[in-house]
């Protein structure tokens, strides 16, 4: 692929990746725009059955050789990829500020997210390790092997278009499994980029597959009978969905969902440190994280304490500086698409009506450079927001910021588990028995204690609860392992 430079000379016709070939789609194909300058970079086909069905073929073909493959082999394979994407860092984090609208430094942060997850699951020989007792019962020995299934799929959001499918494929391959990605069809570029460094990489053609299309495609991943799990990420409703086509096809499922992520501040948090951890949690990727902070709930009725923290909150927010990610200076991109900007209009006005009060319009859009303003919205904050509005209880994936009120911890806590979401939650406060209580009681999978967003790192697992995630072991580190693997156990006697 040639590198996405400004100005694009050549619209790129994305092919997939099919047993270690370059194959192009029969299928429909539509335009991947830049949503910063409006302009087509790419055009992504929805491929048809036969070739997602041949996908399967070739990654199951490729499977039994793979699987006898010595792990220490098998991970020589990830450290040349992991060079290789060193290599094109840069190339891959611009290639993600182009079709998804971060900004560069967004998409780095995202670049080495990614890559820290093929640096974990190339330390396999170790991790992949079962165990054993002697003489379970006398001259009897029992140890646990755990062993690869097939072929695995993995269905991708827009959000993350770099990292997320690299929460799943680098262990999925190291277990001896191979893997079918489907990016998400909005921002497919990236995947394709790393398939290239796949190929670079010589792994045996079938391991890493790559289809691209919607759902579909999605859909016929789920009925193929040779896929034996699939990992998505994604919105609640198709998160449920395939949670519960994965049951009824006896498929392994980890299936991630929405979110709508509280942030408390107590009445002891440092301010100055708190602020701008805060700029990053709600308005950082344009708002469009399953971290970000969305409620942001000062406790307690210290009425100069709530002032000072709108004020200061008000002020940083009304200074981020938004335009076209690739510019020096810019800290805020447009949204992925129109669609996702009318969506969050949608929700500003329905905050307006439901009688929060607007503090900062982010309507009236305000940008560095010359680009249109389509996809662009500026930070907006909300004040007297009430947990029973929809702006308080719908995901909004966008940089829209609530500021609510609670009396004390318990009242904040409560308005945490109002929520159906459960995916993170973060207090900021000097008080480590706050804190303790906080990450004691709280039903969310991801905590953050004085950070705004609690992204786990690669060698621990994503999590989430309730309607944020669906199944039981969860992508990344330790828990993704168990996952690519069945654990069998062997009993012996020799007489
Ligand atoms: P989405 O649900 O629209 O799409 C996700 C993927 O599912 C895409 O690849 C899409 O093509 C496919 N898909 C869509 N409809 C389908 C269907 N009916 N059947 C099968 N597949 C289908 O989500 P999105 O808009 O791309 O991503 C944003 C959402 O993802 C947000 O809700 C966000 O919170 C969530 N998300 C969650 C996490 C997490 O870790 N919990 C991480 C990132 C994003």
């Amino acid at each position: 692929m040639a590198i996405l430079e400004e100005p694009i000379k050549k619209t790129l016709l994305l092919k997939n990746y099919i047993g270690g070939e370059w194959v192009e789609s029969k299928g429909e194909f539509h335009d991947i725009i830049n949503p910063a300058t409006c302009k087509t970079i790419s055009k992504v086909p929805s491929s048809t059955k036969e070739e997602v069905n041949e996908a399967v073929k070739k990654a199951n073909k490729a499977y039994p050789e793979w699987r006898r493959t010595p792990p220490l082999a098998r991970v020589r394979r990830l450290f040349q990829l992991k060079e290789l994407l060193e290599e094109n860092f840069e190339e891959l984090s611009r290639i993600q500020t182009m079709e998804h609208g971060k900004t560069i430094d967004e998409s780095r942060g995202e670049t080495r997210r990614g890559i820290e997850n093929v640096e974990v699951a190339a330390g396999i020989p170790s991790l992949m390790m079962g165990y054993n007792l002697e003489d379970i019962a006398t001259g009897i020995d029992e140890y646990l092997i755990r062993q690869p299934l097939g072929v695995f799929s993995c269905i991708a959001p827009f959000n993350f278009p770099f990292m997320v499918p690299l929460w799943f494929a680098p262990y999925a391959v190291a277990t001896g499994n191979c893997v079918i990605i489907k990016p998400s069809p909005r921002d497919p570029i990236s995947q394709v980029k790393i398939a290239e460094l796949v190929d670079e990489a010589d792994f045996p053609p079938g391991v890493w597959n790559i289809v691209q299309g919607g759902a579909e495609v999605a859909e016929i991943l789920l009925e193929h009978s040779d896929i034996k799990g699939v990992c998505f990420v994604g919105s609640t409703p198709v998160a449920k969905e395939i949670y519960k086509r994965c049951g009824q096809m006896g498929k392994r499922v980890i299936a991630q969902g929405s979110a709508k992520n509280f942030i408390l501040i107590m009445p002891d948090a440092n301010l100055e440190k708190t602020i701008p951890a805060l700029m990053t949690s709600f308005f950082g990727n344009t708002g469009q994280r399953c971290l970000s902070g969305a409620n942001a709930v000062v406790v307690g009725k210290d009425d100069v304490f709530y002032k000072n923290f709108v004020e200061a909150f008000l002020s940083a927010a009304s200074k981020i500086k938004v335009g076209y990610g690739l510019d020096d200076g810019v800290q805020m991109g447009p949204l992925q698409s129109k669609k996702a900007k009318e969506r969050v209009l949608g929700f500003i006005e329905k905050g307006v009506s439901e009688g929060a009060k607007i503090i900062l319009d982010g309507r009236k859009v305000k940008i560095t450079g010359n680009y249109p303003e389509t996809c662009f919205l500026n930070p907006t904050i909300f004040e007297e927001v009430t947990v029973d509005m929809s702006i308080a209880k719908e995901e909004i994936f966008g940089p829209v910021a609530n500021i609510m009120r609670a009396k004390d911890l318990d009242e904040a806590i409560d308005m945490i588990h109002a929520s159906r979401y459960g995916n993170a939650a973060s207090i900021f406060t000097s008080n480590g028995k706050f804190a303790r209580e906080f990450q004691y009681r709280v039903k969310c999978g991801n905590i953050g204690i004085n950070i705004g967003i609690a992204a786990p790192m690669a060698f621990f697992p994503f999590s989430g609860m309730k309607d944020s995630f669906f199944g039981i072991l969860h992508g990344q580190g330790k828990e993704a392992i168990r996952f690519f693997t069945e654990s069998k156990v062997v009993i012996q006697r020799w007489w």
